[in-house]
């Protein structure tokens, strides 16, 4: 049977928007000395704004109304932000139908005219589609995340989009390394620039920040890092879930996070506020010295 302190410490988490999926996870998480963190979703709030736009040839309106027909089939956060910058143009989302979400990478479709795509550089090579137009280039110059946009090994152009560090995040993380946690590590699949942009904001050091990862490479670096420490593993999408049960702990964003993410965890922060995260682990410190 559980132990009365473990229950009561349970349901203290869970009144703080903290769900561990059993008392285990609660006695994992007291030994955890080392954080990995996803960054869009999970350290960035998620709520991304499309910052620019290149349409090659001009027509920015149907651009746009493409792009925002592709990504309306998918739940990731660049999709919310390209959704909301159509509606504020007035533009009628293309109908795409055949849809093929790439996790960590992009998403595929089908319009009226053939196959489109949109999704970051990965997913461009493995159209065959060279993103050399100087256009494209001044975009990626940027610290910003890039979507581009094509039709088979053509691309047709591409939005920068923009997410901010949670308020929470920097406080949270400064509370687990008082509380003795020894390494902060990002893993995100996002471009280096804005991964080290993020990253250095939050005070992480940049061996500790890792980007261009697709979801196997989160679970190897997550295997890696089980070798020198009580690994948890902190994500919020479809591309996190293998990760998130790789780790010795998964925990997973529930307020905005995927479902697929949130079955892959032993733990739901339900808050948004990152703070939830350091104070489950005090709690989980605190009664793990009790029952022992
Ligand atoms: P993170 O690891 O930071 O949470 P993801 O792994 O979810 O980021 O996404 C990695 C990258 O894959 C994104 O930065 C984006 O370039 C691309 N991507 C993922 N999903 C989509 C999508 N629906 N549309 C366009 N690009 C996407
Ligand atoms: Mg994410």
């Amino acid at each position: 049977s559980v132990p009365a302190a473990i229950l009561s410490a349970l349901s203290a988490a869970a009144r703080g928007g903290v769900l561990f999926k059993g008392g285990g996870a609660l006695e994992t998480l007291a030994e955890v000395d080392i954080f990995a963190f996803d960054k869009t979703g999970t350290l960035t709030t998620g709520r991304a704004a499309v910052t620019r736009l290149v349409a090659l040839d001009g027509d920015q309106a149907g651009f746009l109304s493409l792009l925002s027909g592709l990504e309306a089939h998918s739940e990731h956060h660049i999709a919310a932000a390209i959704h909301r910058e159509a509606l504020a143009r007035d533009l009628q989302p293309v109908a795409v139908t055949d849809v093929n979400a790439r996790p960590g990478i992009g998403i595929e479709g089908r319009d009226a005219s053939g196959p489109v795509w949109a999704g970051n550089p990965y997913l461009a090579q493995a159209m065959g589609a060279p993103l050399d137009h100087p256009a494209l280039q001044s975009l990626a110059e940027g610290a910003d995340t890039v979507v581009y946009l094509g039709r088979g090994a053509q691309v047709l152009g591409a939005v920068t989009v923009a997410d901010a560090p949670r308020g929470s995040s920097a406080p949270a993380l400064a509370a687990l390394r008082k509380g003795g946690v020894r390494r902060i590590v990002m893993m995100t699949g996002d471009r280096r620039p804005v991964a080290l942009r993020i990253g250095t904001q939050l005070g992480l050091a940049p061996d500790e920040i890792h980007a261009e990862m697709l979801p196997e490479d989160k679970v190897r670096a997550v295997g890696a890092l089980t070798d020198s420490g009580k690994v948890a593993f902190v994500g919020d999408g479809v591309n996190d879930a293998a990760a998130l049960a790789r780790a010795d702990i998964g925990i997973a964003m529930g307020a905005a996070g995927s479902e697929v993410a949130l079955q892959a965890a032993d733990v739901a922060l339900l808050s948004e506020d990152m703070e939830r995260l350091a104070d489950a682990q005090r709690l989980s410190r605190r009664t793990s010295r009790v029952i022992r």
